[in-house]
């Protein structure tokens, strides 16, 4: 580290000097794939050689007998939930710390999302605040396994055992994540996973839910796609359900990115684990870093930290400016709110500004005074350092140098 401790911010030397090197997502295994796809007859995802292909690779690490490819990581979790046919104002208790998608598909059945709060340092789904926000008509958990850190499984299958909750695991971020050596996704009644722009693998945009359950698995695939029979190639819906498929094009790009899965993850896990390596030993003040079980894996999406606000003479946001400086992209927590404080929420504005199910009477929830302090907290003073098989070592090691600069230089 360079011994002027001036910040950039302030016109020191910048403590990331190392350039990112080149790096594809995309190359060769992609276009085999596609150039392969134009040959064909047909560009439809059933029995469709590049979706068969694209299934085969994703049973590798997830053997689940029946999976539906569909459009997105929000339509798998859409397509598990309208699975479950639960009766509308049913309760599905998920995280306020999530993307929205893990939302849209319980308002869109009818069903009520409870938030409940999370561990101060895993950022994931609270088991004994889970118990706490079970009523009579709670029927599902939608789990989420943040940034490629593992929920608690043992807690939340068992609270799951004890009260007959169908559970859903959102894995968008989480994909190679395991917990106790076991893949995150194969322990609920349905994984679901995102192949958008941002996820470990990525097709652009896309998704796959995957399932074991007898009951559900059969007619998974109607859930996204208008409840035709293509087994039988009837078209007579007994519901409703929305077109989520997802294409050949996009099932050619996600089935090479599959291949690719175990090296993209290994970067992320050796990246992930280095950083956190260097700030274990460098010992922050003011700095807590994130829980991770040693018997688990996390897939390091990103890394996530806290800081104690009383220890710095700057805010938390001064901080991350600072690191951006510094040559960190470093970002402000995850999201700017938990998800229940965003405008439809506080509003119950999910359909015309009204939310029926409120005006029928068979919900009297209020999102206007849910509280997850936890979550509050950690949003307020979370930091989050970007992981990425883009990045090298020596980025990796002057990232941990930059935070240990901003830290210094803010110490109160
Ligand atoms: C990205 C993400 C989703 C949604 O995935 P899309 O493919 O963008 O629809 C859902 N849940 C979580 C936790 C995510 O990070």
């Amino acid at each position: 580290m360079s011994s002027d401790s001036t910040l950039a911010l302030h016109g020191g030397p910048k403590a990331v000097t190392a350039t990112k090197p080149e790096h594809h997502r995309w190359g060769a295994a992609e276009l085999a794939r596609l150039t392969a796809m134009v040959d064909q007859p047909s560009l439809f995802y059933w029995k469709g050689p590049q979706t068969d292909a694209m299934l085969a690779e994703f049973r590798r690490p997830y053997p689940l007998q029946w999976c539906m490819p569909c459009s997105s990581g929000s339509a798998s979790l859409h397509i598990a939930v309208s699975a479950l046919q639960l009766p509308p104002g049913s309760e599905v208790i998920t995280s306020p710390i999530t993307d929205m998608g893990s939302v849209i598909g319980i308002l869109y059945q009818q069903l009520v999302p409870v938030f409940a709060d999370i561990l101060p340092h895993t950022y994931n789904l609270d088991p004994a605040d889970v118990r706490r926000r079970i009523t009579p008509k709670t029927k599902a958990l939608m789990i989420v396994h943040l940034a490629g850190n593992p929920c608690d499984m043992d807690a939340l299958m068992t609270i799951a055992k004890e009260h007959n909750l169908f559970v859903i695991e959102d894995c968008a971020q989480s994909w190679g994540a395991a917990y106790r050596g076991k893949p995150v996704g194969l322990f609920g009644d349905f994984g679901c996973y995102s192949f958008n722009e941002f996820k470990h693998v990525s097709s652009g945009d896309g998704g796959i839910v995957g399932t074991n359950h007898p009951r559900f698995g059969p007619s998974l695939c109607k859930w996204g796609d208008k409840h035709y029979d293509r087994v039988t190639g009837g078209r007579n819906p007994e519901t409703l359900s929305p077109n989520y498929r997802m294409s050949e094009p996009q099932a050619a790009v996600a089935a090479a990115q599959l291949t690719k899965l175990p090296a993209i993850l290994a970067a992320h896990i050796r990246l992930g684990t280095r950083l956190l390596g260097h700030l274990q030993k460098l010992a922050l003040p003011g700095i807590v870093l994130p829980e991770i079980d040693p018997r688990d894996t996390h897939s390091y999406w990103f890394c996530l930290l806290r800081i104690e606000p009383a220890r710095f003479r700057g805010t938390r946001d001064e901080l991350v400016a600072a690191l951006h400086a510094e040559g960190v992209p470093a970002g402000a927590s995850y999201i700017p709110k938990p998800v229940y404080g965003y405008p439809l929420f506080q509003n119950h504005n999910f359909f015309a500004g009204t939310w029926p199910l409120r005006a029928a009477g068979l919900t009297t929830m209020d999102y206007r005074t849910v509280q997850c302090p936890v979550a509050e907290a950690m949003l307020a003073d979370g930091i989050s350092l970007p992981i990425s098989p883009a990045l090298t070592d020596e980025i990796i090691d002057q990232t941990a140098d930059a935070l240990a600069k901003v830290v210094r230089h803010f110490k109160a």
